[in-house]
């Protein structure tokens, strides 16, 4: 039995979730929220049990000094010994990596030559691995990429169309993200519905959460994915535009004086539910809002359907038809009217038979919501990513990384 720790570190941020592996039995989870503040909050769950604090967490140092001694103090482990590998998501991997890596210098080397693909994220993961490098130095790290499972597009699915030289000197291209869960998904529907056997299935997973990205999956590996070069791109998300017209920044640039910076921004943090409906980020409040008649809320709804389907038709053709339809994140596994909004654009064509009542019935766990004639199955499958980010810590260990 090995402990292993997986870490997702943003930039205020530091969720952690402790497994014992191989059972994946989970020891606790939590998060450090606010970093950077006197009144940062430290959260941590332990079987039935739950702390919740309020201190100052001036950075991610001290962050993982009150996860490891919260570890000890609440007997979750006796000693920092135990912890055999500490797992890092990392969103962007660029071209160098296609499946999870060793946390040593070349890849430290290469997450920092990548923070200008992702300058929100890649600093933020890189201070976390060195404040657990500090408190676990016996510990092995591992780096689990966001964008590793998309590497096996072929250059059709992910080259943009400008000059090819900026394709290539600035390895300017789609790359995708949300990796590790799609991966999860895929294996997990491979698994269960498809008696374990890859080869031959046809798979759309849609992940759809305050971030949402679809990807297409043949024989368990992605063939095209929604995100482009960041996770701005795709469908329409909670702030974040997804794909636009690239003219659309030029012209509201021009008419609004705003500088390219401004803009980028009020895509990323501005737009998506939050800009059309002007009530929320969450779809449980705008929701609420076009149930009580408010035009913009519906329309907001519509819209995130409408692309979301546009993109499952795109990949039932890339795919050459599709065995199964996976809903999963936030909305796709709690929201029994999006996904039947989403299923209602698509269903005809596809020759979908889906199951209403039984989607109205499933909020957060797995089931099929299709019926037994339905031309493709329809399921809901929760996520775990961070249980993947523990199997290739365990491989770690085991030396099989
Ligand atoms: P995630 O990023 O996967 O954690 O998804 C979080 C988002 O899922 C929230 O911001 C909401 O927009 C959405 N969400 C969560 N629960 C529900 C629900 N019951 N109904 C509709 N949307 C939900």
């Amino acid at each position: 039995m090995y402990k292993v720790m997986a870490v997702n570190a943003g930039s205020s941020s530091l969720k952690y979730k402790l497994y014992e592996m191989p059972e994946e039995k989970v020891l606790c989870s939590g998060n450090c929220e606010r970093i950077g503040h006197e009144d940062g909050i430290f959260g941590l769950k332990y079987g039935d049990k739950k702390v919740r604090e309020i201190l100052p967490i001036l950075d991610h140092a001290k962050g993982v000094e009150l996860v490891i001694d919260a570890l000890i103090k609440y007997g979750i482990i006796e000693s920092l010994e135990e912890i055999k590998c500490v797992g890092h998501r990392v969103v962007q991997g660029g071209k160098y990596f296609s499946k999870s890596a060793e946390f040593n210098e070349d890849t430290e080397k290469k997450v920092t030559e990548l923070i200008p693909l992702d300058p929100l994220h890649a600093p933020a993961h890189l201070t976390g691995f060195h404040a657990f490098k500090e408190a676990l130095p016996h510990a092995d790290a591992i780096a689990v990429f966001d964008t590793a499972y998309h590497q096996s597009m072929e250059p059709e699915d992910y080259v943009y169309p400008i000059p090819y030289e900026m394709s290539e000197k600035y390895d300017c291209r789609r790359y995708g993200a949300h990796g590790t869960s799609h991966n999860y998904l895929a294996d997990k529907a491979i698994a269960d519905y498809f008696g374990g056997k890859a080869e031959g299935t046809r798979i759309i997973t849609c992940h759809i959460g305050s971030g949402s990205s679809l990807a297409a999956i043949k024989d368990g590996k992605c063939v095209a994915t929604s995100m482009g070069l960041t996770p701005l791109g795709g469908v329409m998300m909670g702030t974040r535009t997804g794909d636009l017209d690239p003219s659309v920044m030029d012209y509201l640039c021009t008419c609004t004086g705003k500088s390219v910076d401004e803009m980028y921004d009020i895509f990323n943090k501005k737009s998506g539910f939050l800009g059309v409906s002007g009530v929320s980020n969450d779809t449980r409040d705008v929701e609420e809002a076009a149930n009580q008649g408010n035009e913009r809320a519906k329309l907001a709804i519509k819209l995130f359907a409408r692309t979301v389907a546009n993109f499952i038709a795109q990949y039932y053709v890339r795919l050459g038809g599709a065995d199964m339809i996976i809903f999963s994140a936030g909305i796709g596994e709690n929201s029994d009217t999006f996904r039947a909004a989403i299923l209602k654009n698509v269903e005809e064509a596809l020759g979908l038979s889906v199951d209403y009542e039984a989607n109205k019935g499933i909020h957060g766990t797995q089931g099929l919501i299709s019926k037994k004639d339905s031309k493709i199955m329809v399921s809901v499958i929760p996520t775990d990513e961070e249980v993947m980010i523990a199997r290739d810590c365990y491989k770690k260990i085991q030396g099989v990384l």
